[in-house]
């Protein structure tokens, strides 16, 4: 059993330190939280990012632990899979899993913050709001927080930062030498609505993620409970096709109206929202060590930020904090212990998912239209279905809880496999199953011999 006078300070009540507080919580600790922004249950989307995620096995499986899972589910909304809108306008359905059922979940972020958030102060935890912590002083065990009415000086005795991607507990870290670095995607993101048909119905089929890949950028769509999609457009930076160079409204328009003219006559407050709604930045952050001697470290993106490609970024984040109190335990509450294995153990995972998702990015602007890539991904499918213990690398990120660092492997080693059965091959009925089959039984049967599963 954990020392009763513990107690955890977490700065940042976003998902993570939310998420983070019920576990530390039911485990014992007492728990405090610091969050930057006003109570996003009394603001309303104002309080908080509007926008949704897609929610997996992973994240099903956190929420489910600490008994908050059935009062998500009526929210959700499955996507079974990938609609892809083309150029010409034609339209085509990728499914994602192999099994009945199998599929990710749209879910608002607001909406989950603020079930994790009730979840954390039933259970007893005390969030304040509207208190950003600025300075982190490590060496004296004192935060300093940013109030309107004037800073205010608390001592803690453990801190953990869930303060996202741009985290103050981190900087403080930084300054005890922690070596990170920011990957900056030279591409931004904005948000743009395709509202709910007259009657309340969905513009575009309902249960599909929406991708528009058009090669150097893409516009992805989310379906919401209320109707409407959220739409994100991912585009470079700078360049010929840019933020930049569509800073004017007319060509931003102009630009729709080549690029995506099926999503331009569904979204009529187009110009208004390319206006006003901001540029945001993406990137991956890399950092070690996440933590100082026995009382402090970073949480969820603090530590671990990826591109949002592969939907992992949150799903990732309750991962970790799962896996933090379980080395806690393991460690019988000893920090001192507990922080650098705990950080050994997980680091390798959160480095594969920054490239998984990385990688996914070229995959879902580029490669979801490419026929011989259609071709492969329908080989691996087909293998799923046809031999036992065959799982993609998508399913094995999103539909199991396999270490990322295992599917990342995996993943390798089947695009080497579909590489050499697709070889010379054109078209689905030139397969020659046999040898493809033989392949993979022999991929399945080393897989298992060296007990990566
Ligand atoms: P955040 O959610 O950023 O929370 C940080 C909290 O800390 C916030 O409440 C903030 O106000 C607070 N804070 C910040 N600074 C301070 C301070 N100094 N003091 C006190 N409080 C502070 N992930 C998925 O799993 N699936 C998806 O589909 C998905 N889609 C995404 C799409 C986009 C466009 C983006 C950008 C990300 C997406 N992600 C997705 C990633 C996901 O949003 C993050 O991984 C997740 O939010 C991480 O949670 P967090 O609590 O670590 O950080």
């Amino acid at each position: 059993m954990k020392s009763p006078k513990n107690k955890v300070t977490i700065a940042g009540a976003g998902l993570a330190g939310s998420y983070l507080a019920c576990l530390l919580i039911k485990d014992g600790y007492e728990v405090e939280i610091f969050e930057r922004r006003s109570d996003m249950r009394k603001q309303g989307a104002a309080g908080g990012r509007s926008i949704n995620l897609a929610i997996s096995k992973r994240g099903l499986d956190a929420l489910d632990a600490i008994g908050v899972k059935g009062q998500l589910s009526s929210k959700l909304i499955p996507m079974q899979g990938r609609q892809i809108h083309h150029k010409s306008g034609e339209e085509s359905f990728q499914i994602y899993g192999a099994m009945q059922g199998e599929g990710i979940n749209s879910v608002s972020r607001s909406g989950l913050n603020s079930l994790l958030m009730d979840q954390a102060e039933s259970l007893g935890v005390k969030i304040y709001f509207d208190s950003p912590v600025g300075h982190v002083d490590l060496d004296e065990k004192k935060i300093t927080l940013e109030k309107s009415g004037g800073s205010e000086v608390l001592s803690y005795d453990k801190i953990i930062g869930t303060d996202g991607s741009g985290s103050a507990v981190r900087d403080a870290l930084c300054s005890k030498l922690a070596d990170f670095k920011v990957d900056m995607l030279p591409y931004g993101y904005k948000e743009l609505t395709i509202p709910p048909l007259a009657d309340g119905g969905f513009a575009i089929k309902k249960q599909a993620l929406h991708i528009w890949p058009r090669k150097k950028f893409m516009l992805i769509g989310l379906p919401n409970p209320d109707g409407s999609f959220t739409g994100t457009l991912f585009l470079p930076l700078k360049g010929d096709v840019s933020f930049e160079s569509l800073s004017d409204t007319d060509a931003f328009e102009e630009f729709f109206k080549t690029e995506f003219v099926d999503a331009l006559s569904l979204m009529p407050k187009l110009r208004e929202e390319y206006k006003q709604n901001p540029i945001g930045s993406l990137g991956t952050i890399r950092l070690s060590p996440w933590y100082f001697q026995d009382h402090a470290i970073l949480l969820g993106d603090a530590a671990h930020g990826i591109v949002p490609f592969y939907g992992q970024g949150m799903n990732c984040a309750f991962e970790s904090c799962q896996e933090f109190v379980a080395a806690l335990n393991k460690s019988e509450n000893k920090w001192s212990q507990c922080l650098p294995e705990f950080m050994e153990q997980r680091k390798p995972h959160s480095d594969a998912i920054a490239t998984l998702a990385l990688n996914n990015f070229e995959e879902m602007k580029d490669h979801v239209a490419d026929k011989s890539f259609l071709l492969k991904k329908e080989v691996l499918k087909r293998l799923e279905e046809r031999i036992e213990g065959f799982q993609t690398e998508y399913s094995l990120v999103t539909f199991t809880n396999t270490p990322y660092a295992v599917a990342l492997k995996e993943g390798i080693k089947q695009r080497e496999l579909v590489e050499s059965a697709t070889a010379g091959v054109e078209s689905f009925d030139e397969l020659d199953w046999d040898q493809i089959d033989t392949l993979a039984l022999d991929y399945v049967h080393n897989m298992n011999a060296e007990g990566t599963q």
